[in-house]
């Protein structure tokens, strides 16, 4: 029977063919709030969703910048204002080679949910720019940020839209754009999250991201009468969010058995406990490869050169690093190992047909939007110690995050219930971060 969401979804994949990781969101999010149409004829008649599928605004510019011999670049940097319903535009900047509209759409529309599940007054947004970090000069990158928000500046404001960080834009990089927004505009406002704790960044941040995840997963198997303490559990990436998730796994008693870096992945059976966690944090500060390092320090770890951590048996896996990251193949290995829970620390890290696969075979998938919304949450918090002029503790940061994500996992679960979804928390994630940006739409009229 044809659904009421198909028109929406073939209007994409005709009018934005070119697109495909945004294709793959809209498919996947719209399937999944089929029944909240069906519940609601006055949002079809709103327009409701030609209105969510289509960007509030796309803003796209040259950022021309000089490196350290003098030679003239050109890149294309963007800001995808997508939806404004719940408050500002909320989201980060992704600095990275392969950044275009199709992928900053997909993040955007993501955004929009995620930052509705965190029950925050925080739109949807995304940016960034087709640039690559790696192999520049401290020099090169601080050029280059000044160079983009030279252009961007403009449409940025504490009340209006609050950039933050995403892969490639890190303290660092959130510090020259704050720097150079301040000199244009002359406001030291909360434009910025995601900044160092000097300037008026939040205590906690960095590591929000990865502690949010811990606090859904251990949620997800709560509901499930199991605990984290003793599960062996495999990661992906060597950003933050991985380093934060591996330190609070390891608090919780759980253990690290392997995770990856550019160079391949290590397994450590005997777990990534205390000082090699720190090892790991070291290794990622100095931009370098992280796993062959790391099995020179300690012995007892092996170095499996290029290949990723999928393989490895274990209870539960924590994919932190890019979207598309777990295909079938890898979901197969899963499987085969008898997994039975993943919990996405990236976003959109699973393909479609891995997702598939595993849920076939009933394995409990935590989708990015909730399970890493501890991020954008604690990025609201930040915008709110700002906008009060005051400073929240590491420890109100933590006990404001640990409720946030345990709300966020009842809000997919209850929608599981409410729907009739089995446990499928990807459809009751989309369900959820849906209702109420949806409610929100409706009372602000066709805007
Ligand atoms: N880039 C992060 C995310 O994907 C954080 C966004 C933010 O803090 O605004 O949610």
């Amino acid at each position: 029977m044809a659904k009421i969401v198909d028109k929406y979804i073939d209007y994409v994949k005709t009018k934005y063919a070119h697109e495909p990781e945004f294709i793959q969101t809209v498919d996947e999010v719209l399937n999944s709030i089929e029944p909240v149409m069906q519940a609601h004829p006055e949002y079809e008649k709103s327009g409701l969703l030609w209105r969510l599928i289509e960007p509030e605004r796309t803003i796209s510019f040259r950022v021309p910048w000089v490196d350290d011999n003098g030679e003239v670049h050109v890149n294309t940097g963007y800001r995808v204002e997508f939806n404004s319903a719940l408050g500002p535009y909320k989201g980060g900047l992704r600095f990275a080679p392969n950044v275009y509209s199709g992928i900053l759409k997909f993040l955007g529309f993501e955004q929009i949910f995620k930052n509705s599940l965190t029950g925050l007054p925080i739109g949807g947004g995304k940016g960034g720019a087709d640039f690559d970090p790696n192999g520049k000069s401290d020099a090169e990158i601080m050029r280059f940020c000044q160079a983009f928000i030279n252009e961007l500046y403009r449409y940025l404001g504490p009340n209006v839209d609050v950039p933050a960080g995403d892969l490639g834009v890190g303290g660092r990089e959130i510090g020259f754009m704050m720097g150079q927004y301040k000199k244009l505009t002359r406001q030291y406002d909360g434009t910025w999250t995601g900044k160092g704790t000097e300037n008026g960044g939040l205590a906690g941040r960095t590591e929000a991201t990865g502690y949010g995840i811990v606090f859904y997963a251990r949620e997800m198997l709560k509901h499930f009468g199991e605990e984290l303490k003793g599960k062996t559990v495999v990661i992906s990436g060597f950003g933050n969010v991985a380093w934060g998730t591996a330190q609070k796994l390891d608090e919780m008693g759980a253990k690290v058995i392997a995770f990856s870096g550019p160079d391949g992945y290590i397994l450590d059976e005997d777990g990534v406990t205390g000082e090699k966690v720190d090892y790991f944090l070291e290794l990622r500060s100095s931009g370098k490869n992280i796993c062959s390092p790391y099995a020179e320090k300690f012995p007892n770890a092996k170095f499996v050169a290029g290949k990723k951590p999928w393989e490895v048996k274990a209870d539960l896996y924590i994919p932190c690093a890019m979207q598309n990251d777990i295909h079938l193949e890898d979901a197969k290995n899963m499987v085969a190992n008898g997994c039975k829970y993943l919990c996405e620390g990236a976003n959109m890290p699973t393909t479609e047909d891995a997702i598939a696969y595993l849920q076939e075979h009933d394995v409990v998938i935590g989708p990015s939007k909730a399970a890493n919304a501890g991020g954008v949450a604690c990025s609201c918090l930040e915008m709110s110690q700002n906008a009060e002029h005051i400073l929240f503790s590491k420890e109100d940061v933590y006990v404001q995050l640990e409720g946030i994500m345990v709300n966020i996992f009842k809000l997919c679960a209850d929608a599981c219930e409410k729907y009739n979804l089995g446990f499928d928390l990807i459809a009751g994630a989309n369900i959820a971060g849906f209702e109420r940006v949806a409610k929100a739409m409706m009372l602000q009229g066709i805007v």
